[in-house]
């Protein structure tokens, strides 16, 4: 026994390292550890450099519009380094009937393009009178629903840039709570939306509300998000916690090696691994979890860098919808978005291959997946020259799929840390998934911890952009 610490953190990844950021600033002088199983702090994120290129094997950026991440951000001094790319500068594009079209930015938008029909335009504007279906249903089923199925493609192409997932499985009540609640109280999601733009009106808010995010990175990589982060702190590497048990002083947490005790505990863990430990543990009130794993959607990245002969259309990249079957979900137009990730006259792609619904695909080759994935984007780029690098990054890292039944899931994970004192539970995919998701409950968790309460999450409505 020994190494008595105030709060002790499972999970260098982003979610732990932000938990013990704002916990520094909330408790100052509280003990705090973290304990990361692998040698380098980040978890999902990791960014790559070879030959003058530099690509992501998980996330690629995030967007500017969530106050937790600013605070990290300003915090860290990295807002000065951050490069930024606004949604209303750069385009994105989706692969339709074979080609590439310019997408809006924003669903409205969408609607205002020749994209879509006039009777399929007519069609969305039956959200107002179509009733809500109080119970549980798929992605697709819901904006099928609510929107028609023209708009299907659409969310497609939403869900495969995010979650890499599949709509017919993914669960609106998981993956849009904010959207799905202003829905059900309002009767339709136009009508909500239109009391909440006049609320934020009233309240002088419209202005920065109506104005698009921008996507951030940094020149070295997402990497530098967690080295940043984890500079300062106490982490304790290739350390990986086997099992937690609480008894009458807080919590014991036991590695191979060693045990730690804690007045407070954070499992900041992908969903997965949480119910690892979470299933093997000791003294913890409550239930058995629900179900003892999620799926999760793994994806490959496949950069490939070019000469300047390449002529990628300006923007931030494309998504392909699965109806289109073609070999990769989406490419990312890396320099176009964030320059100098390639040496001085040549160009960066960075396509995602697999997903959800391909797991095949992640079985294939390094050069199978390079050769497959060039010849799919020269059907839709203008590359005349074959690639001069290329590089397949297989992240160790899958997305977790909040597919149907995950409520279910995530009431239990409350039920669990409302009745354990001493518990907070937060991390890749039990609020969400994406980065800014992950900072936000980080921030929540670490006033909770600071207040001595349960940390409780605030449901809002998030902007879609592709
Ligand atoms: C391929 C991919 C692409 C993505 N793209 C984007 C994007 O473009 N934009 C965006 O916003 N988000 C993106 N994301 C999501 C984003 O990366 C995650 O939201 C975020 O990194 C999750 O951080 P986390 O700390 O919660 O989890 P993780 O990163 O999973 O960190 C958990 C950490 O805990 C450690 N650990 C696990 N078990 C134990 C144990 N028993 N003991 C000790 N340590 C343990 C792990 O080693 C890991 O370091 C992407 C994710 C992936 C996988």
């Amino acid at each position: 026994m020994g190494n008595e610490i105030d709060t002790l953190i499972i999970g260098g990844g982003l979610s732990g390292l932000s938990v013990a950021h704002f916990l520094q600033k909330y408790q100052p002088g509280a003990r705090i550890s973290i304990l990361e199983k692998s040698s380098s702090p980040g978890g999902a994120i990791s960014s790559f450099q070879q030959d003058g290129f530099l690509a992501e094997r998980g996330a690629h950026g995030f967007l500017d519009n969530v106050e937790a991440s600013r605070e990290l951000l300003a915090d860290t001094s990295l807002d000065k380094e951050a490069q930024k790319a606004p949604l209303d500068e750069f385009v994105r594009y989706v692969c339709l009937n074979g080609r590439l079209n310019l997408i809006p930015q924003s669903p409205k938008k969408i609607l205002k393009s020749n994209l879509i029909s006039l009777p399929a335009k007519l069609r969305v504007l039956a959200d107002l009178w179509k009733k809500p279906h109080p119970e549980e249903q798929t992605v697709a089923q819901w904006a099928a629903h609510r929107f028609g199925s023209s708009l299907l493609p659409f969310v497609d192409a939403v869900l495969t840039g995010t979650y890499a997932g599949d709509l017919n499985r993914l669960s609106i009540d998981a993956v849009f709570p904010g959207i799905r609640n202003l829905e059900l109280k309002n009767g339709s999601v136009i009508r909500g939306l239109l009391q909440k733009r006049k609320v934020a009106k009233a309240k002088n808010q419209d202005a920065s509300a109506m104005k698009l995010p921008a996507m951030i990175s940094f020149p070295q990589g997402m990497g530098r998000l967690p080295e940043a982060l984890a500079a300062d702190k106490y982490l304790a590497y290739s350390t990986e916690v086997e099992s937690i048990h609480k008894n009458e002083d807080g919590w014991e947490v036991r590695t191979s090696e060693n045990s730690y005790q804690a007045k407070s505990l954070v499992l900041a863990l992908s969903v997965n691994q949480a119910l690892r430990l979470l299933n093997n543990s000791e003294g913890l009130a409550g239930e058995a979890s629900p179900v003892s794993a999620i799926p999760e959607a793994r994806i490959v990245t496949v950069a490939l860098g070019f000469t300047e002969s390449a002529d990628i259309p300006f923007g931030f990249g494309y998504l392909a919808p699965e109806q289109e079957k073609r070999f990769a979900m989406g490419a990312l137009f890396s320099t176009h978005m964030f320059p100098g990730r390639a040496p001085a006259g040549h160009v960066l792609l960075e396509a995602l291959v697999g997903g959800r619904r391909h797991p095949e695909k992640l079985e294939l080759s390094d050069d199978v997946l390079i050769h497959k994935t060039y010849a799919d984007l020269k059907q839709l780029i203008h590359l005349p020259d074959p690639p001069v690098f290329s590089k397949v990054l297989r992240p160790d890292h899958g997305i977790p799929q909040l597919e149907i039944g995950y409520p279910k899931l995530l009431a239990w994970r409350n039920s669990l840390i409302g009745i354990n004192q001493g518990l907070y539970v937060c991390g890749f995919g039990w609020e969400g998934i994406g980065i800014n998701d992950m900072t936000k409950s980080a921030r929540q968790v670490a006033s909770a911890i600071a207040a001595g309460i349960t940390a409780k999450d605030e449901t809002e409505v998030k902007g879609v952009y592709f």
